[in-house]
């Protein structure tokens, strides 16, 4: 008995059934980050191989060091996508600036934003990395996008997305009707529809956060770790485990498969940034999917998604995961706002402005 295939294209073809208007677009632009990730999945998996790993001799907007496949994976991202005339722009954790899509090539009614590679320290030790994608619409009548027409809250979002390099690839997505989860297929190259409406569970007895930041931080994230670490003796009156892979995606797909809460909250360590992940290709992408997968994707402090960037690069403190939880970390900020910067006189949001931006 032969099935019928249960594909990401004959998904994306039947979510554009949904929408007769639907001109098409968004349906080549998923394809392409598609073909865009088998590229990147290829390239990863060849290792040590192919001379792909260790520093590109360079370093990013933010300061860091790029690796090779940083910049690599830029460049798949950048060609895979500009030529099909759907995009008039992107924006990459790799470039500093706005990447408007050159001639000959058309430019379309969206923007792209992403994150080529997601935890890429993470890949001389052959652990899971990921992409993470996000797109917006280009504001109407623009056909040269600059900074400010990508400067938009993360509900403005069309879709968002990424890709997991691990024992198997896979892309998780989300249009705004659920979250759904493909693996590659390597052998026949496509990706099927393997993990259906993934649902986040409301509570969880599981945490991340990287505990060596441990002094740096806020009361309320003191207060939370502590009461989850009393166990089942402590006030939550049960015992909890603790998980930290430092690489964004993989927390995320952990937490989306079998429930979990992670933090990297606004710490005390450098007073001059809101966090260490970046709003707009990082958190705000992660936060459609938790979202639609029925968990909390906050500041701490208030929802991600209806923050408004400053910039493109800005960082932002990110707790995301079960409901509950994460409703609960917001609590404990609201009892304990031991950032003096936080009353209004004092003007929280030009205090922690990145100054680079
Ligand atoms: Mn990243
Ligand atoms: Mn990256």
């Amino acid at each position: 008995m032969i099935h019928a295939p249960r594909t990401l294209t004959r998904f994306l073809i039947e979510e554009q059934r949904r929408h007769p208007s639907a001109s098409g677009n968004l349906t080549a632009i998923i394809n392409d980050v598609r073909l865009a990730c088998k590229r990147i999945a290829t390239l990863i998996g060849k290792g040590a191989l192919d001379d792909a790993l260790g520093k590109s001799g360079s370093v990013n907007v933010q300061g860091e060091e790029q690796i090779k496949l940083d910049v690599m994976a830029n460049d798949i991202f950048l060609r895979t996508t500009e030529w099909g005339g759907q995009l008039a722009g992107m924006v990459s954790e790799e470039m500093a600036e706005p990447y408007v899509v050159p001639d000959p090539y058309p430019r379309g009614k969206y923007l792209l934003v992403f994150d080529p590679l997601d935890g890429s320290s993470n890949v001389d030790v052959n652990l899971a990395v990921g992409s993470i994608f996000s797109v917006l619409r280009c504001p109407d009548g623009v056909s040269e996008p600059s900074e400010r027409d990508f400067l938009q809250p993360g509900t403005a979002q069309v879709c968002a997305g990424y890709a997991i390099y691990g024992p198997s690839t896979m892309l998780v997505l989300t249009t705004g009707r659920g979250v759904h989860g493909f693996t590659l297929d390597r052998e026949i190259g496509e990706f099927m529809l393997t993990h259906p409406d993934l649902r986040i569970p409301p509570s969880t007895s599981e945490f991340a956060i990287n505990a060596s930041n441990q002094r740096h931080w806020e009361t309320a994230i003191k207060r939370y770790v502590s009461e989850c670490q009393q166990g089942a003796s402590g006030p939550r009156g049960r015992d909890f485990n603790m998980r930290w892979i430092a690489s964004l995606v993989a927390e995320a797909h952990r937490i989306l498969i079998r429930g979990g809460v992670f933090m990297y909250p606004r710490d005390r360590k450098d007073l001059t940034r809101s966090g260490r992940l970046r709003l707009l290709y990082e958190a705000n992408p992660i936060g459609f999917i938790v979202e639609q997968a029925g968990g909390r994707a906050s500041t701490g402090r208030e929802r991600v998604l209806d923050i408004v960037p400053e910039s493109l690069h800005q960082r932002i403190g990110f707790v995301f995961g079960a409901r509950e939880e994460v409703e609960r970390i917001e609590r404990y900020h609201r009892e304990h706002n031991d950032f003096e910067y936080d009353a209004p006189l004092f003007g929280s949001r030009s205090l922690f402005r990145d100054p680079a931006a």
